[in-house]
């Protein structure tokens, strides 16, 4: 691939091969040395966990080339805590937080190349991958692992950008179960979720929103995202244990405290739906996607949010600061941008 040739503008959200990606083993206990590669491909015993038993998890963060050149990435130690809290769960070893510094640092200084120029509305995307490589048969933990880290330069996960997109509410599948493995970034989640977005998309809606399994009358998680609402001057957010914690979430909600609202972390039922004056997706692919329309087929109730092409505007100010914040054209009074030595 030509990094040259690339077009910074019109990046899809999606895999473009770079020059490298790095590599540590966990094996007889110990993580080894980190390692450059140039294969896209990794060398794994048949019989590995991650293979079998969805022995995996993974992270994403992104990295931003800001007016002033300098590489800023965006609250990488909190990726490395979530991904060590999956390590947890999951019964895989962690990834001590220098080892998984050294490795994102230098797998973005070997692809720096790939670093998307400053207002492309592209970043480089980070993907660091924890799986048990270890051969088991029975269902155990395995003993051998790999970390991997690798980067590809992505535009906004909706290729429209900042506008609104609808979502349909799911009544027929659960992502996660109430004491799952909702809370964790494991691949598994993602499976068992693929039907009910393909289903949504068929059905011409961006994805799909899901609904707490036991009850199924609450908001859960909103595609790969999580759900937020914005009313009277409050942002509020789903609180339940089957919602992936995420930094895009936590770092609006300090936003909009800065911003003198008040936040809710809560249950919130779907018929509140109703009540919202805006209400979006947030995840670090998108930061926000604004929801325009929410339908519940099954329900025959449709939701409407403004005018369905504008986003909203505290959906817009939030967006707006924290894209400030990570591309560096905004003072950064929380701390969460490290530039990159
Ligand atoms: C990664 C992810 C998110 C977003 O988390 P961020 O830290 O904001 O990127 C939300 N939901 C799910 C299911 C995820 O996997």
């Amino acid at each position: 691939m030509e990094a040259e040739k690339l077009d910074w503008k019109n990046l899809p959200f999606g895999y473009l091969k770079t020059d490298y990606n790095i590599r540590t083993y966990y094996k007889n206990g110990a993580w080894g040395e980190i390692e450059a590669s140039t294969s896209e491909f990794i060398d794994i015993h048949m019989a590995a966990t991650a293979l079998h038993y969805g022995q995996q998890a993974f992270e994403g963060m992104k990295a931003y080339r800001g007016k002033d050149n300098k590489t800023r990435l965006f609250r990488w130690e909190e990726n490395a805590k979530r991904l060590n809290r999956s390590a947890q769960v999951l019964l895989m070893p962690e990834v001590p937080a220098g080892h998984f510094k050294e490795a994102i640092n230098l797998a973005i200084k070997k692809n720096a190349r790939f670093l998307p120029p400053y207002e492309s509305g592209a970043a480089l995307y980070i993907r660091p991958l924890l799986v048990g490589t270890g051969p088991e048969v029975g269902v155990k933990p395995a003993a051998e692992y790999l970390f991997i880290v690798f980067v590809t330069p992505v535009g906004p996960l909706l290729s429209a950008g900042f506008i609104p997109v609808d979502f349909s509410i799911t009544h027929e599948f659960d992502r996660a179960a109430p004491l799952g493995t909702g809370h964790v970034k494991a691949g598994g989640n993602y499976a068992a979720g693929l039907r009910a977005m393909k289903k949504a998309q068929k059905e011409g809606y961006a994805s799909v929103i899901f609904l707490d399994a036991k009850e199924k009358s609450y908001i859960d998680e909103c595609g790969p995202a999580n759900f937020f609402g914005i009313k009277d001057n409050t942002y509020i957010t789903p609180k339940s244990h089957s919602i992936l914690p995420s930094i895009t979430n936590r770092s609006l909600q300090d936003l909009a405290r800065q911003m003198g609202m008040k936040v809710e972390v809560r249950p919130v039922p779907v018929e509140e739906l109703e009540t919202f004056e805006e209400v979006g997706a947030c995840g670090t692919a998108a930061v926000i996607s604004p929801i325009g329309k929410v339908e519940d087929v099954d329900k025959g109730k449709s939701y409407n949010f403004g005018d369905g092409i504008t986003p909203g505007p505290v959906s817009t100010r939030l967006y707006e600061s924290l894209i400030g914040i990570q591309n560096g054209d905004l003072e950064d009074s929380f701390g969460w941008t490290k530039i990159l030595d």
